[in-house]
């Protein structure tokens, strides 16, 4: 699971190097797609399916502005004063990490600025609670109230998960939750956990490419993920490239 998460820091890292005014979507792809390779690694999303009728078909998943996660990368440019959400998913010998950020493109609004570092410290708040003997609901209740004080809403539709040997596991990580509440946190698990924060209403709709999500109000959002195992010591963030806090 470490290996598989820094493969994933690495790759994200060569993605946020890259986004300036200009930067088509699909170079982001490319980049972090022979980046993930090149250290041994197999690209998660490309060919996932899940419920969807098409195989999702990049590296990557790059959502701008009001899209809120699943962005298919292709020729849009990136263009000043955007903002950028993209995730990246990793699978080394047969494990996974998963981690997504959001980031400004240029010079950004300070509303948009905003809105990113609020989603960005209600990951930290959700992760703060990750330790064996918590609940999931620790976690969701403190990504919920940070989230709501700040004036955002909480996206319900799409929830972090448990990760390991598939993308998805159980148990569920939802974003919105009772303290107390929910399964348990046991050492030897590992979550996904991805607050997705809207300006406007939490509801969200599909595209007809089969994968973009959009708010449904046309809103700013923001996505920021991390893979966290429960170990011996605690928890341990492993899509955090190692000696960095971002
Ligand atoms: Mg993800
Ligand atoms: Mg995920």
């Amino acid at each position: 699971m470490r290996e598989a998460g820094q493969i994933v820091a690495k790759a994200k890292a060569a993605v946020e190097h890259a986004i300036q005014p200009g930067t088509e979507t699909r170079e982001l792809d490319a980049l972090a797609e022979s980046e993930i390779r090149g250290l041994g690694a197999i690209p998660s999303f490309k060919g996932y399916r899940a419920m969807a009728a098409v195989p999702f078909p990049a590296t990557i998943c790059t959502s701008i502005n009001e899209e809120l996660v699943h962005g298919i990368p292709g020729n849009r440019k990136l263009k000043d004063g955007d903002i950028i959400s993209v995730d990246v998913g990793a699978i080394y010998e047969g494990l996974h990490g998963d981690s997504a950020f959001t980031l400004g493109v240029g010079d950004i609004d300070p509303e948009a600025e905003r809105l990113i570092a609020a989603t960005r410290e209600s990951l930290n708040r959700g992760i703060s609670k990750v330790r064996a003997g918590a609940r999931i609901g620790d976690i969701s209740a403190a990504v919920q109230t940070f989230a709501e004080k700040q004036g955002y809403a909480v996206v319900t539709q799409y929830v972090g998960h448990g990760i390991g040997f598939e993308m998805h596991e159980e148990p569920q990580v939802p974003n919105y939750g009772e303290a107390g509440r929910g399964p348990l946190i046991r050492k030897g698990m590992a979550l996904a956990i991805e607050p997705m924060l809207n300006v406007g209403t939490r509801d969200t709709k599909q595209m007809h490419d089969g994968w973009t999500v959009v708010t449904a109000d046309g809103s700013l959002c923001a996505h920021f993920e991390h893979t966290v195992v429960i170990t011996e010591r605690g928890a341990e963030v492993t899509t955090r490239l190692n000696g960095n806090r971002a």
